[in-house]
């Protein structure tokens, strides 16, 4: 059997593994600190991402290096892609950790987005403010996830408060989309170009959290499914992506917004592990390996997919209690927004 290398050690490194091992691969983690992932991981490298002698040492015990986490330095990708193949590559990684590249990318591809406008200082936000008006949001370009370094501006009078709020440039600032709902394409594409996606859930968010997904999608949604998907899988080419590619959009009267992506298997998609015939994390296990794409149809006519956030998960054993909910707990220590596991119901 072969090797599969994954950068970061969190909760989407853990499920890839659960994926990769049904199918006879082993599992090897290479992060800075251990995490959800190396329970399930038949190896550890406990390493700094520039720490190069155990990035070399670690491209020479894998046969594919993937990742569930996207701030990983280009330098290592480039020092790793010269001994093994690194599934997305770098210009998936490149794009997709900032949203100026990944705004400017769908745009490219024929897509929607927020009006949005790059803000490297304190005088060019006021600037931005006049270009696109207000109600907006800012956003650092790199390293947001569940709505941090992201601050809201009702009016011109709160860009003081907004730029302290995220701590400075370089950022992002959006027009703010009233939008019907949100929803994600959740995409996987092989090295030959083969291509599936799953059906659009609909994504309730709370403080900036995903909260919920739920298929089947409202009828707002299921009528921009593809255009979504399209713009989506326009995407993945134009990245020569290998893996699953994931796409957050807003539903609008004028049609799909691309919001942001993931360059990898996403929250939205958890719902595949019971909800589909075949999950995310082993369909991007299939697309960096090569093999054969699985079925991306559902398993039942609803699912429901609900984070477990900070002590939400203290009700664990409830949950356990109740037929047919799927309980997925991390086994991380509860800290306040943290992602402690989540629960998927299926409709019978
Ligand atoms: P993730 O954890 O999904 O990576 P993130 O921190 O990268 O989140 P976004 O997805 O950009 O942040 O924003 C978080 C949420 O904030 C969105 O799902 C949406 O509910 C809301 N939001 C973001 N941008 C806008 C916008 N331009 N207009 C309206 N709502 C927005
Ligand atoms: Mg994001
Ligand atoms: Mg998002």
């Amino acid at each position: 059997g072969s090797t599969i290398g994954i950068l970061g050690a969190g909760q989407l490194g853990r499920m890839i593994a659960v994926a990769a091992a049904q199918l006879g691969y082993r599992c090897h983690i290479f992060a800075p600190s251990p995490g959800p992932g190396c329970d399930v991981a038949r190896s550890f490298t406990a390493a700094a991402w520039d720490d190069l002698d155990a990035v070399d040492a670690f491209a020479g015990v894998v046969d594919v290096v993937t990742y569930e986490f996207e701030n990983v330095d280009l330098d290592v990708v480039d020092r790793l892609a010269a001994s093994v193949p690194v599934r997305p590559g770098k210009r998936s990684l490149e794009i997709s950790r900032d949203r100026m590249n990944e705004k400017n990318c769908a745009r490219d591809l024929g897509g929607r987005t927020a009006p949005f406008a790059a803000v490297t200082s304190r005088a060019e936000l006021d600037a931005a403010i006049a270009e696109i008006g207000c109600p907006a949001i800012l956003k650092t370009t790199r390293f947001g996830y569940d709505g941090k370094g992201q601050a809201r501006l009702a009016s011109a009078d709160d860009a003081d408060a907004a730029w302290e709020a995220i701590g400075g440039g370089p950022a992002v600032l959006e027009g703010f989309v009233r939008f019907d709902h949100e929803f994600s394409i959740v995409l996987a594409r092989r090295e030959d170009g083969a291509m599936t996606s799953y059906a659009p859930p609909r994504n309730e968010h709370e403080n900036g959290i995903l909260h919920r997904s739920t298929l089947p999608a409202p009828a707002e949604i299921a009528a921009q499914w593809t255009e979504a998907a399209a713009l989506t899988g326009r995407i993945a080419e134009a990245l020569g992506h290998v893996g699953v590619l994931t796409g957050e959009y807003f539903a609008t009267p004028q049609g799909p917004v691309f919001n942001e992506m993931a360059p990898r298997v996403h929250n939205s998609g958890h719902w595949t592990i019971e909800g589909a015939r075949c999950s995310q994390f082993e369909n991007h296990v299939r697309a960096i390996c090569g093999l054969p794409l699985g079925d991306t149809g559902l398993t039942a006519p609803g699912v429901t997919m609900e984070n477990l956030i900070g002590d939400e998960a203290n009700r664990w054993a409830d949950l356990l209690a109740e037929p047919g909910a799927h309980v997925h707990l991390y086994g991380k220590t509860v800290r306040p927004g943290r992602k402690m596991g989540h629960v998927t119901r299926l409709m019978r």
